[in-house]
């Protein structure tokens, strides 16, 4: 059969999808500095297909410009389409950058940092998932049982992320039932989120092939582990150098490394929204998940919001190069772009104003009680999804980074989800987020 080949241009959104329009691949060099047109209400379209509230109606028109770096195109060897993308950012016509797109706030987040602090920002993604066949022979949680089940899945996945340009760093079997986690190496600036952005899309692109369908959803049954997005930072000085580390200091962590952080967990109830998006994800965000459930910086924790990352000290070794720390709330309902822009505003904002971070946990902080951790000075993360987008629309903060029009589209939309889930069970919730995700 002839064929001809398809090349999309899309971009992540706050449904955390990622949209766009698909052209003939011979048609795109010639329209490569204009891209395709888009629609502002598209950024409206909810995780569940429902259009929220948009203040663009039926008005006003976009441009979606691929990003040549952000090119991704996969052939599986299988006889089956080529999986081929670009990344765009979405651009008034005029070519001026469109506050909602997430690529885009990204950019400008990193761009701040280097431009007033001389620093980059080093990244890795961690993505949890799980399979949806209800086949027995997983075997225990990190065995090699659970390896081989889905090995196949797993070397042509590994194929895949390669070709796409993502170094992957581990597949494995995970803890949860039918649970598997992958990582990246980390990567400079915005390479790192376009990276995690591949990995769970060349999940989704290795399970069609396969017919094994996998779901990156925050939480599919109370009862089980949870789907985490953790997210390692570093920072690196102009020369390139590891600016992390400060073996003097608490734990290891260097001053400004220090000061990211505490902006981080300072602003942290108004960004959950952002990080941990859906109604679900707060089942996720309880005690003893290994999610977070407190706003704490923890010393080698895995409970902890932020966690202060364990490394390696061999003889030979380079502890400044491989310190690191970890943020765990974050889920794959967001979207990568949208979850980082939030912590690298956050944490320059806490480098901006030298914040001090707090004194690292190294306890289970479930084990206190609310007196005790308001002495301690230790809040609770926000409870559910509506609480946490009541602190997103009130924060002077998010509108500042973001824009009181990206802070409003932001919350309608997110609101319109919870209405959508308005009634019924959190089963029936995870059942629906699962589908999605
Ligand atoms: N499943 C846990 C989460 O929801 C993480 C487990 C771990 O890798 O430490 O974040
Ligand atoms: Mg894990």
């Amino acid at each position: 059969m002839n064929r001809e080949e398809i090349v999309m241009v899309c971009a992540p959104d706050i449904s955390g999808q990622v949209r766009g329009k698909s052209i003939p691949l011979a048609d795109l060099h010639g329209r490569s500095g204009r891209g395709i047109g888009w629609v502002p209400t598209n950024v409206q379209i909810t995780t569940f297909n429902t259009i929220a509230n948009s203040p663009f109606g039926s008005l006003g028109d976009l441009l979606m410009v691929p990003d040549p770096n952000a090119e991704v195109r996969v052939d599986f060897g299988d006889g089956s389409p080529s999986e081929h993308f670009f990344l765009g950012n979405i651009l008034y016509t005029d070519g001026s950058p469109w506050e909602c797109c997430l690529r885009g706030r990204l950019a400008q987040a990193l761009d701040a940092l280097s431009a007033e602090t001389g620093l980059k920002l080093r990244s890795a993604f961690e993505l949890e998932f799980q399979f949806l066949d209800g086949s027995p022979g997983y075997g225990p949680g990190f065995s090699l049982t659970g390896l081989r089940k889905k090995k196949r899945f797993g070397e042509a996945y590994l194929a895949a992320l390669r070709q796409a340009g993502v170094e992957p760093d581990s597949f494995l079997r995970e803890w949860g039932d039918q649970q598997y986690e992958v990582t990246m190496h980390p990567q400079l600036g915005i390479k790192a989120a376009d990276h995690a952005l591949s990995i769970r899309e060349l999940a989704r692109a290795t399970a069609e092939r396969l017919n094994d369908p996998v779901t990156f959803t925050p939480i599919r049954d109370l009862n089980g582990a949870g789907n985490g997005v953790h997210i390692h930072m570093s920072l690196e000085d102009k020369t390139g150098s590891p600016a992390t580390y400060d073996p003097s200091r608490t734990a290891g962590l260097s001053e400004v490394a220090g000061q990211f952080v505490a902006g981080i967990l300072f602003h942290l109830p108004d960004i959950t929204a952002m990080v941990a998006p859906s109604l679900i994800s707060y089942a996720r965000l309880t005690p003893h998940r290994w999610s977070a459930a407190f706003n704490n910086l923890g010393h080698r924790d895995r409970e902890a919001a932020v966690r202060i990352c364990p490394v390696a000290e061999l003889p030979g070794m380079d502890v400044a190069k491989q310190f690191n720390v970890e943020f765990r709330v974050g889920d794959s309902a967001a979207s990568p772009h949208l979850q980082l822009a939030a912590l690298v505003f956050a944490g320059l904002d806490g480098i901006r104003k030298r914040m001090k971070p707090p004194a690292p946990t190294e306890e289970d902080l479930a084990l206190l009680s609310p007196s005790q951790l308001e002495k301690r000075g230790i809040a609770p993360l926000p409870d559910n999804l509506s609480e946490a987008l009541d602190r997103l629309e009130k924060s002077e903060a998010v509108r500042s980074w973001f824009g009181a029009l990206f802070q409003d589209v932001y919350v309608k939309h997110k609101r319109r989800e919870l209405e959508f889930l308005d009634g019924k069970t959190i089963k029936e919730s995870c059942q629906l987020y699962e589908r999605v995700y």
